[in-house]
């Protein structure tokens, strides 16, 4: 199967659900990661155009650790991710691109604008994605793909359906995780602790609710049609 992962910046993906992308890998998948925005605002000292730089590298190397087929790299600037047309068909594309049978993105009851944003895109461009006749550079899809979304930071509001135990790739998560350098000290200041103490936590929690060592925690969203629940490795 081809799955497409899109987050809004470049290490939400990684923080929310790279233990997932690495076991999907693993079991031979094709896995794309898309990142909505460039991270252009994440530096107390570097202009946009350096900590931008930075960010793009970081994340094509922890897409790289997590054995990613591919980074797609929207661009949008950081804190002003839009739903308009313009947008909105950079997010359709996306999914041609990737092929995508199955996309997984951020919950739409989030504490960050550009993660609710990305919801709303990335659920809308998954109808969009199979409509012949809304044209982008590639073909449409021949199937609208399944559409998961994954936990909330520290999982707050989120109440999950499905889980799937990452024992086995966590410490790839935590890899993946500390490729994004430059944004030690920033998320420390947000958080008031280190990110991988952060995802240490969540993972052990969501795993304690199913009995795995780690877990990582997703929904699917009760839309019409009713979608097939096949992304790999879920358990209730
Ligand atoms: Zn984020």
């Amino acid at each position: 199967m081809n799955i497409l992962f899109i987050g809004a910046h470049p290490d939400d993906l990684e923080i929310l659900c790279g233990g997932t992308i690495a076991k999907c890998v693993g079991e031979g998948h094709d896995v794309w990661m898309a990142v909505a925005t460039n991270g252009n605002v994440g530096s107390p000292t570097l202009s946009k155009a350096e900590i931008g730089a930075i960010r793009k590298e970081e994340a094509t190397a922890a897409s790289k650790a997590l054995g990613a087929k591919g980074l797609i790299w929207l661009d949008e600037d950081d804190e002003f991710l839009f739903d308009d047309l313009r947008t909105r068909m950079k997010f359709v594309d996306a999914a041609r691109q990737a092929q995508a049978d199955i996309i997984v993105t951020h919950n739409p009851n989030d504490y960050h604008t550009d993660h609710i944003a990305c919801s709303k895109l990335a659920t809308d461009a998954r109808i969009l994605s199979a409509v012949r006749l809304i044209e982008t550079d590639r073909a449409h899809l021949p199937k609208t793909p399944e559409l998961f979304y994954m936990d909330s930071v520290a999982g707050i509001q989120f109440l999950p359906q499905f889980y799937v135990d990452i024992s086995g790739t966590f410490q790839t998560k935590v890899e993946a995780l500390l490729c994004h350098k430059s944004q030690d000290q920033w998320l420390r200041s947000i958080f008031n602790q280190s990110i991988t103490e952060i995802i240490r936590i969540q993972s052990a929690f969501r795993g304690l609710q199913v009995g795995v060592s780690f877990a990582e925690a997703f929904l699917a969203p009760t839309y019409w049609p009713k979608q097939a629940i096949s992304l790999p490795f879920l358990s209730p």
